[in-house]
């Protein structure tokens, strides 16, 4: 297998995966959506809420607002030591919240929440919690917990994790009749109209529409439009909780631990 990456920031990752096959890329893209844990916030203790959202509202918010996540100081629940629903220092961070409008109506941003771990924080400082009217207050203690997106949203770690196929274009050489048809209806810009001539602009924006082999006036058309069968183009794209290459780090690491508890299982089976 060979991989090449084509873009790679905080919260993209952009790579083309070659001798690869479409099995063992969807079991990745399956794994890092709902399996791969994040923090996020489980339980919420309102202490007093005299906005105009009701405390479920208020707790429903607070548990999609993205957290970073140290994956290695933290255990899931159900794999910690303490066996304790309540949680300790090693399963369970605590987060507080305390807000009010002393001078007249004002939003409550995620920038607000202090938490006793400073790793362990939201994305970003400006996401919007709640808007608050003059006098009003909210003051709550809330406790994040590691855990999975198969079993709520909140803990997926990607906004975006997608594969397609490596797209492979073949321009006609002689037999194009020099229109600029193709071109112009791709709606990606793959292909360029120059010098009486098709061209293949931008390879990899492809998505295999084939809207440029229907609008060539020639049938069949010169212009073929195909993908490599074991090539793909994968993007994911990270919520911020964790970095991209991360979250695949750890869907391939719980594929082979998977791998292995089948092999186990079917080992401990009577023949
Ligand atoms: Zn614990």
């Amino acid at each position: 297998m060979k991989i090449e990456i084509l873009e790679k920031n905080d919260n993209n990752l952009r790579l083309i995966i070659r001798d690869a096959d479409v099995p063992l890329m969807n079991a990745l893209r399956r794994i890092a959506l709902a399996e791969v844990p994040t923090m996020a916030i489980e339980e919420v203790v309102m202490i007093e809420n005299s906005s105009i959202l009701q405390d479920e509202i208020i707790a429903h918010r607070l548990g999609l607002t993205p957290l970073k996540t140290d994956l290695d100081a933290y255990n899931l629940p159900g794999e910690c030591e303490c066996q304790s629903e309540f949680g300790c220092t090693q399963c369970r961070v605590t987060l507080t919240l305390d807000a009010e409008a002393k001078e007249g109506t004002r939003t409550v941003y995620s920038g607000e929440i202090v938490s006793e771990n400073p790793e362990i924080i939201p994305v970003s400082d400006k996401i919007p919690i709640i808007k608050l009217a003059k006098n009003q207050k909210l003051k709550l203690e809330a406790y994040a917990r590691l855990g999975r997106g198969k079993n709520h949203a909140k803990w997926q770690p990607t906004s975006m994790c997608a594969y397609k196929y490596y797209p492979k274009i073949t321009v006609p050489e002689d037999k194009c009749e020099d229109c600029s048809k193709c071109a112009d209806i791709c709606p990606k810009k793959v292909l360029a109209f120059k010098d009486e001539k098709v061209d293949v602009r931008d390879l990899l924006a492809c998505n295999l529409c084939m809207d440029c082999v229907e609008a060539c006036p020639k049938k069949p058309s010169p212009l073929r439009v195909e993908w490599e069968k074991n090539a793909f183009i994968m993007n994911i794209e990270s919520t911020g909780a964790l970095p991209p290459e991360r979250i695949l780090q750890e869907a391939t690491k719980t594929l082979g631990e998977q791998l292995n508890e089948f092999e186990e299982l079917i080992k401990a089976e009577p023949q």
